[in-house]
């Protein structure tokens, strides 16, 4: 009989660098879908799959580094945890405090929240704080606190965020049995793409696997550091969990950009957004804006002819599009489509079934 998925520290404890008496702290989190896509394969001319980290107990795959950095900072004897958030970092944040009974402090930037997001904060009981600046001041403030004051920091400048976060590559290998050729992703503040790659490289060297895929990491073109090479002090995009100008984990992002031969490009808003309604209309997979741009750039490849045929490809989509329906509804118009009496023949009229 199969029996209940634990979460990624059970799952994968002797990945992990975990004495066996440290408990975890899980909210089940991982074993999210890998599901095919006809319409994705079809365009690429390979085998397309993805990674659907929506499905993850608070809608995004922060949950897999929390877990192991709340679980950390208990055995650590913390009593407090500080992260900067462009939204999911602090719901999966302040999830997992309530569970361990820490108190999560909120770092936000001013306005530009996804009310999902915020939302989830308020309902596991985190204080707060507004900040007048961006992500990236955010992130200062964060690491600021917890030097001088008895507060951890659970961002994934915060290497067991990357523990936890590099268990995504594992399940995408331990479903196919292989790893795949091509995986892609989007890229904010670029601990996911490093947490991927040390997780495809891991298993590599392990035996598990015999070869690591290649990695391609897509920013939104408004807040494109890596691509241009410069910092972006004033990054904009409607993808805001990716809205980052000063990636903290940018050296790791182009390790893994060059040592899997690899790359780390740009797309815009517009394509994001018509990525996310397609994934929404086909596949019936409701992604955010910003787990969308794996997607997009995807498809962007495809159509420059920069794809060959038969490869296996997988593609992360981040978090659950229910966390931000303002920008998701925002470019829709008039939501609903006509307004009937209560009548079969008029039904079945204005939905083109006669
Ligand atoms: C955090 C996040 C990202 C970006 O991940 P990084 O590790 O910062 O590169 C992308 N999409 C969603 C939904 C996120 O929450």
């Amino acid at each position: 009989m199969a029996r209940p998925w634990r979460g990624v520290i059970e799952e994968y404890r002797e990945w992990l660098p975990f004495d066996d008496d440290v408990k975890a702290q899980t909210l089940g989190e991982g074993g999210t879908p890998l599901v095919h896509s006809a319409w994705l394969s079809q365009v690429v001319r390979g085998d397309v799959y993805v990674k659907v980290e929506g499905q993850n107990p608070t809608g995004s795959f922060k949950d897999r580094g929390m877990t192991t950095a709340i679980s950390a900072a208990v055995a650590q004897g913390a009593k407090a945890v500080v992260c900067a958030s462009t939204g999911n970092t602090s719901a999966s944040m302040t999830a997992y405090a309530a569970r361990a009974g820490l108190t999560p402090i909120v770092l936000v930037p001013h306005g530009r929240i996804a009310a999902g997001k915020m939302a989830q904060a308020v309902m596991h009981g985190a204080d707060i704080i507004q900040v007048r600046g961006n992500f990236d001041d955010c992130l200062d403030l964060s690491r600021g606190l917890a030097k001088e004051y008895p507060v951890a920091l659970v961002n994934s400048v915060n290497p067991i965020r990357i523990e936890g976060q590099k268990t995504a590559s594992f399940e995408i290998a331990d479903v196919l049995g292989q790893a795949p050729d091509l995986h892609v992703l989007p890229v904010g503040n670029a601990g996911n793409i490093t947490a991927y790659w040390k997780g495809f490289v891991e298993y590599e060297a392990a035996g598990v696997t015999t070869s690591r895929p290649r990695i391609w990491g897509f920013q939104a073109a408004g807040a494109a550091p890596i691509v241009l090479g410069r910092v972006v002090p004033e990054p904009d995009t409607v993808a805001t969990a990716i809205r980052i100008g000063n990636p903290a984990s940018w050296t790791f992002a182009e390790n893994a950009r060059d040592e899997s031969g690899g790359r780390i490009d740009m797309v815009q808003d517009e394509q994001i957004l018509a990525a996310q309604r397609e994934l929404g209309a086909r596949e019936g997979i409701f992604v955010e804006p910003a787990s969308a741009t794996g997607v997009a750039g995807l498809l962007a490849a495809a159509a420059a002819g920069e794809i060959e045929p038969g490869l296996t490809i997988t593609v992360t989509v981040t978090g659950h599009g229910l966390k931000d329906i303002d920008t998701a509804m925002a470019h829709r118009g008039d939501l609903v489509d006509a307004v009937i009496d209560v009548d079969v023949d008029a039904a079945a009229e204005t939905a083109g079934l006669r």
